[in-house]
C-alpha cells in the first residue's frame, strides 16, 4: 500500500501471525511452552543452549535429546525466514540478505564486517508508515510488523555465516546490531523491545551481545523514546533529526508534524541523562535541501553541550527521487560549522549502495 505525501501509518495492518519461536518466548515462557509439549522443563535450557550458542534449528543434530523429545521440540523452532537472495559488495565483507517470511512479505538485513568488528543491520517491520520521501522504504507503505523471533533470526542468521567462517575474515561474532533497516522500530515497540532482551541476555537466554552494542534508531516518536529510557536496558539511541528546524522537518521527516524538533531533541536528552548513553543525531545531507551553512549553525546551537554525537550521512540515491548527496565542499563547511561549535561529529562511511543496501534503500522486491 503506497502512502500519500505526509500521511503517516502508526497501526499495523491486522495480519495472520508467524508461528510461535523458542526467540519469542523468555526462559520463563520457554520453560512453560516445553512443559506443555509433554517435555521435562530442563530441556528448554538445553534447546536453548543449540540455538542460542551453537546457531542451530536443527533438532536431529541435538543429540543430547531423546529422539522422541526432538520431534517434538522441533515445534518451537519453526523456520520463519527463508533467504531469496544474497547479494554482496566490498570484497563480500558486506552482504545483503533478501528474506521472505511465512507469509511472502519480504525484508533485508545488511551484514557489514569492519576490521574490528561486525555490525548486523535488521530490519523491524515490513515495509514502514513514516513516509519520509527520502527513504526507498517509507514509499511502499507498511505491510506489518515483525515478530520477536523474526527479528532475532536475522541476527542469528548472520552470527551463523560468521561462526561457519562464511564471511571473508576468518571465523567471526556479532559485536553490534543497529535497528536501521526497514521499519520504525518504536512503532513496533513491544517486539523490538522483546528482541533487544533477546540480543542481550547471556547464552543461553539470549545471544550475549553487549546493549551497547545495540542501537535503536527512530524518527522521533516523543512517547516510545520515554518509553525506552525506562526500560533498563542501555541501547544506543539514534534520532534520524535530518533538519533543525521545524518547517523543514515537517516535510522530510512527516511525524515532525506530531512531535516538533524541540520536543524530539528534549526527549533524546533526557534518554541520554536517564541512561548515560551519548545519543546520536543521524542527518542525512541532501545537496540544497538541508545542507546549508545556516542550518549547521542551528544544528549546533541546538546540540552543543549535550551527551551527543552526530552522524552525517552522505544521501543515498533511492528510485524516483531526484534529491542527491551534498557536495564534498558543502558537506565539508557543515562538518566545520559544527565542530566550531565543539559538537562531536562524523561523516558516516556508507557501505553496500552498489547493492542498494545502504541506509535509506532498503526496499525488498524480487
Ligand atoms: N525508521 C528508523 C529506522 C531506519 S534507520 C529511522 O528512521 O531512524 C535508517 C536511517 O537511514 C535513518 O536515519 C534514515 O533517516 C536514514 N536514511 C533514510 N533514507 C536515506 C537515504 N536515502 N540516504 C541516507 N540515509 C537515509
Amino acid at each position: 500500500m503506497s502512502q500519500q505525501p505526509g500521511q503517516l501509518t502508526f497501526v499495523a495492518p491486522r495480519r495472520a501471525k508467524p508461528a510461535r519461536h523458542l526467540a519469542d518466548l523468555s526462559m520463563a515462557d520457554r520453560r512453560a511452552a516445553v512443559t506443555e509439549l509433554g517435555e521435562k522443563a530442563f530441556r528448554a535450557d538445553q534447546l536453548s543452549r543449540h540455538y542460542f550458542e551453537r546457531l542451530t534449528t536443527d533438532v536431529q543434530a541435538m543429540t543430547d535429546l531423546p529422539a522422541a523429545s526432538r520431534d517434538k521440540l522441533s515445534a518451537l523452532l519453526p523456520p520463519l525466514l527463508t533467504s531469496v537472495r544474497e547479494q554482496t559488495t566490498d570484497r563480500g565483507t558486506t552482504r545483503k540478505t533478501l528474506w521472505r517470511l511465512f507469509d511472502g512479505a519480504l525484508v533485508e538485513s545488511v551484514l557489514m564486517r569492519y576490521p574490528d568488528r561486525v555490525t548486523m543491520c535488521v530490519s523491524s517491520q515490513a515495509g514502514c508508515g513514516m513516509n519520509c520521501p527520502f527513504c526507498a522504504t517509507g514509499q511502499a507503505g507498511l505491510t506489518r510488523n515483525m515478530s520477536t523471533a523474526e527479528i532475532v533470526e536475522q541476527v542469528v542468521a548472520g552470527a551463523r555465516a560468521l561462526a561457519a567462517g562464511e564471511v571473508p575474515g576468518g571465523p567471526g561474532r556479532v559485536n553490534n546490531v543497529v535497528f536501521m533497516g526497514m521499519g520504525e522500530p518504536l512503532a513496533n515497540y513491544k517486539q523490538v523491545i522483546q528482541a533487544v532482551r533477546r540480543l542481550v541476555e547471556p547464552a543461553p537466554h539470549g545471544l550475549g551481545i553487549s546493549a551497547r552494542g545495540v542501537t535503536v534508531s527512530t524518527v522521533g516518536l516523543v512517547p516510545a523514546i520515554g518509553k525506552l529510557a525506562d526500560e533498563g536496558l542501555p541501547v544506543t539511541l539514534a534520532l534520524s533529526l535530518h533538519a533543525p528546524d521545524d518547517e523543514l522537518r515537517d516535510t522530510l521527516v512527516p511525524i515532525n508534524t506530531r512531535w516538533k524538533v524541540a520536543e524530539v531533541l528534549d526527549a533524546a536528552w533526557a534518554y541520554a541523562a536517564k541512561t548515560k548513553r551519548r545519543v546520536s543525531i543521524e542527518y542525512a545531507l541532501i545537496k540544497d535541501i538541508n545542507d546549508q551553512e545556516w542550518r549547521a549553525d542551528l544544528l549546533g546551537k541546538l546540540v552543543k553541550n549535550k551527551l551527543v554525537h552526530v552522524n552525517l550521512i552522505p544521501l543515498n540515491p533511492t528510485p524516483g527521487s531526484k534529491w542527491t548527496a551534498s557536495r564534498p565542499e558543502d558537506e565539508r563547511a557543515f562538518v566545520r560549522r559544527l565542530e566550531l561549535h565543539g559538537v562531536p561529529v562524523t561523516v558516516r562511511d556508507t557501505r553496500g549502495r552498489e547493492i542498494d543496501g545502504a541506509c535509506g534503500q532498503l526496499a525488498a522486491a524480487e
